[in-house]
């Protein structure tokens, strides 16, 4: 299973379809990807291969921003529903999560009693807590650490704001996530391998670390807001 993001200039949706590809021989049952589009965030997503997923792609969806995951079930059945990305319940927020959330079912009672959920994944509630936070006030990005001093479990994460068509937001804990440096745009990967097409420029990530990644900058904090400074490092992986 797997993570890719990018977000720069170029048409998204081929190399997150691409990433994906690379990122197939560590096993999955489905995937998707969320694409930033001038009417929001499109979700594609499908049981079984990325062949599949790919022949669902609507060739006119332009973005140049976009999330991508494969999935390796385990809560909730593998099929279209319980695919990735999850959205909120108005749309507004799309996430991709590998890892398990222990705390799920907790989080969902205390907090999401009013909401809807539309899959049986542990996954959605964190998008949709995230969108709670929102309504309640809470920025974006505020939302998004504070959902993650409330879970209890293993994540990677690459979460899009339909409101904010500029940032992929990620976060890392007990889950392997990378984020990669180009010139004009920047990518995240859970495998440097699936972004060497573009870059082999990567800041590795540590637990508990949330990264706003805009085509122009990355910036890494700790849940507590502190700002971490790290540098790229080389990686030399064949194709
Ligand atoms: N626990 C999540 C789910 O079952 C993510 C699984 C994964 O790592 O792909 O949907």
């Amino acid at each position: 299973c797997g993570i890719v993001g990018y977000n720069g200039l170029l048409d998204a949706k081929e190399i997150l379809l691409k990433g994906l590809e690379k990122l197939e021989y560590r096993g999955y049952d489905s995937a998707g990807i969320g694409l930033c589009t001038e009417d929001g965030v499109a979700v594609f997503k499908e049981k079984g291969r990325i062949a599949d997923l790919r022949s669902i792609v609507d060739e006119e969806a332009a973005a140049t921003m976009g999330i991508g995951h494969t999935r390796w079930a385990t809560h909730g059945v593998p099929n279209q529903l319980n695919a990735h990305p999850h959205q909120s319940a108005s749309g507004r927020f799309t996430l991709v999560h590998n890892g398990v959330l222990e705390n799920y079912h907790h989080l969902q009672d205390e907090y999401l009693s009013g909401v809807q959920l539309k899959s049986d994944t542990d996954t959605e509630v964190l998008v949709q807590l995230v969108e709670k936070f929102v309504e309640d006030g809470m920025a974006t990005e505020e939302a998004f650490c504070h959902t993650l001093t409330l879970v209890h479990g293993s994540y990677a994460l690459a979460l899009l704001d339909a409101e904010e068509c500029d940032t992929i937001y990620v976060a890392k804990n007990k889950s392997p996530l990378l984020v990669g440096v180009g010139e004009g745009f920047n990518v995240v990967a859970s495998d440097a391998m699936a972004m060497l097409q573009v870059t082999d420029q990567f800041i590795e990530l540590h637990d508990e670390e949330v990264v706003i990644v805009r085509k122009d900058s990355i910036v890494i904090k700790k849940l507590d807001g502190t700002v971490v400074e790290r540098a790229p490092y080389t990686a030399e992986l064949d194709m």
